[in-house]
C-alpha cells in the first residue's frame, strides 16, 4: 500500500494542531507544536487569508493524516458513510475509528497508528482467534482481539501493563491476557479529536 513517507511532525504543523501521530513524543516537550507550532517552510508564521475552500481542505487533510490514509482511501470512507443511515460525518468518523489499526492504537498496544498498523500488517493480531493482517478491517461490536499468543511474549508487549491509556468507553482491554473487546460501535462523542467534519462533507459534496 502507499503511504506518506516525509517528516510526521511537518503534518501537525501544516495543520496548526496536533495529530498525535508519534506516539509518546506527542506528549513531551520535545513536540514539534510545543516547540514551533507555525506552518513548515519560509513563510510558515507568515499569516494568511484562509477561503472558505481552504478551510474546508484544511480539515479533510487533518482528518485523513491523523488516520494515516491517503486520498482515495479516505474518500472511499465518505462515499460508504454517504450510503448509511444518519449523520454522514458521524457515520465517517465511526467507520475511521472502527478500523483494525485505529482499534489497536486506542487500546494502547501500538502507540501510535503508524505503528499500531505495523503490529497488524506483521500479523500479531487476531479477531475472534484468526489472525487479520488488514489494517482497514472493520471491527463489529462483540469482536475479541487479541495478540497472537505466539506473540505475547515479545518485548514489544511486555510492558502494555504500564502504558497510560484512556480507553474509550466502545472498547475494553486487559493488559493481563493481552485481550480485548468491542463493546459498541463508536458514536461521535466517543472520538475525542477537535474534527469540523461538517466541512468536509461540504468539500465532498460539491
Ligand atoms: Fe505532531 Fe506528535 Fe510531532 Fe507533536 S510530536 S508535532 S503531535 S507528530
Amino acid at each position: 500500500m502507499a503511504k506518506y513517507t516525509g517528516a510526521d511532525c511537518k503534518l501537525c504543523r501544516r495543520e496548526g494542531c496536533k495529530l498525535f501521530l508519534k506516539g509518546e513524543r506527542c506528549l513531551t516537550k520535545k513536540c514539534a507544536m510545543e516547540r514551533r507550532p507555525v506552518a513548515p517552510g519560509v513563510h510558515g508564521a507568515a499569516r494568511k487569508k484562509v477561503t472558505e475552500y481552504g478551510l474546508q481542505l484544511r480539515e479533510k487533510q487533518k482528518v485523513k493524516r491523523t488516520y494515516g490514509l491517503l486520498e482515495k482511501q479516505f474518500r472511499g470512507y465518505y462515499e460508504k458513510a454517504s450510503k448509511m443511515n444518519g449523520i454522514v460525518g458521524d457515520n465517517m468518523l465511526s467507520l475511521l475509528e472502527r478500523r483494525l489499526d485505529n482499534v489497536v492504537f486506542r487500546m494502547g498496544i501500538g502507540a501510535s497508528r503508524a505503528e499500531s498498523r505495523q503490529i497488524v500488517n506483521h500479523g500479531h493480531i487476531t479477531v475472534n482467534g484468526k489472525v487479520v493482517n488488514i489494517p482497514s478491517f472493520l471491527v463489529s461490536v462483540d469482536d475479541v482481539i487479541a495478540i497472537k499468543e505466539s506473540k505475547k511474549e515479545k518485548p514489544m508487549f511486555k510492558n502494555l501493563k504500564d502504558v497510560k491509556v484512556v480507553m474509550p468507553k466502545w472498547l475494553e482491554f486487559n493488559t493481563e491476557t493481552l485481550t480485548g473487546k468491542i463493546n459498541a460501535l463508536p458514536t461521535r462523542d466517543d472520538i475525542d479529536m477537535n474534527f469540523q467534519e461538517h466541512l468536509i462533507i461540504e468539500l465532498y459534496s460539491k
